[in-house]
């Protein structure tokens, strides 16, 4: 059975995740308080109806506990977005996304328990610092507070030096998970595999070592 997805909040953010979402034919039902915008959904969406979130009342005649995951894109309106997220909760809906405006929105959504808590505009700013800092990083994905994956290009430097010969991992401390060339990919590449520039490396570590590496191994 396909699963089951309810936006609520059609910005910039909640759009875009409906339309990703029934792009890839999933089932969505799109909620909005505002009459506009779930009209420019009513033909993305499976469903789209005008509703304020804040009104437990609502959410449960629309059904909103049965379905897989819930995504809250309700952004400027901190406390609608709380209010909201507490009652998907006592609802018991399966999983909960929730996009937060700052920190202390996210230590909020944290105590009444949210599953998910994203930060759209700070990761793409983080991936995109990372992207400008360094052309040879693809990309950034924030595993934690304190730990990333990178995807970066192969440099001058690393070609045809082996991972041994570079020693990623006991010089900064970091492992590269797979190697791309082309088409082909190598999963867990041995610390014999020969780098070529141009390589497409996906590397994890700690953000300081990753920055390391990107210094040392990256830039000229
Ligand atoms: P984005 O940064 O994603 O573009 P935005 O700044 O355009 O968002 P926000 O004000 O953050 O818009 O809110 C996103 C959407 O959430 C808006 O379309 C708004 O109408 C809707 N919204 C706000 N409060 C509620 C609510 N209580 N119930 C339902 N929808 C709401």
């Amino acid at each position: 059975m396909k699963k089951q997805f309810a936006v609520i909040g059609l910005g910039r953010f909640g759009g875009s995740i409906c339309r990703s979402l029934t792009n890839n034919d999933m089932d969505v039902l799109a909620i909005d308080s505002d009459e506009d915008r779930v009209n420019e959904f009513s033909s993305i969406a499976t469903h789209a109806v005008i509703a304020d979130a804040t009104d437990e009342s609502v959410l449960k005649s629309l059904g909103v506990r049965n379905f897989d995951h819930v995504i809250v894109a309700i952004g400027d309106n901190i406390q609608a977005s709380i209010l909201t997220t507490l009652i998907l909760k006592e609802l018991g809906v399966a999983h909960i996304t929730v996009k937060a405006q700052n920190d202390y929105h996210e230590k909020v959504l944290r105590k009444i328990g949210a599953d998910r808590i994203v930060h759209p505009e700070r990761d793409m700013g983080q991936r995109i610092a990372h992207n400008i800092m360094s052309n040879n990083v693809l990309d950034y994905l924030e595993l934690s507070d304190e730990h990333s994956i990178v995807e970066l290009i192969a440099s001058k430097k690393m070609h045809d030096r082996t991972l041994i010969e570079l020693d990623v991992r006991a010089n900064y401390g970091c492992n590269v998970m797979a190697i791309k060339r082309n088409d082909d990919i190598v999963v867990s590449p041995q610390a014999t595999h020969t780098i070529r520039e141009g390589d497409i490396l996906i590397v994890i570590g700690a953000d300081n070592d990753i920055s390391r590496l990107e210094k040392h191994l990256l830039m000229d």
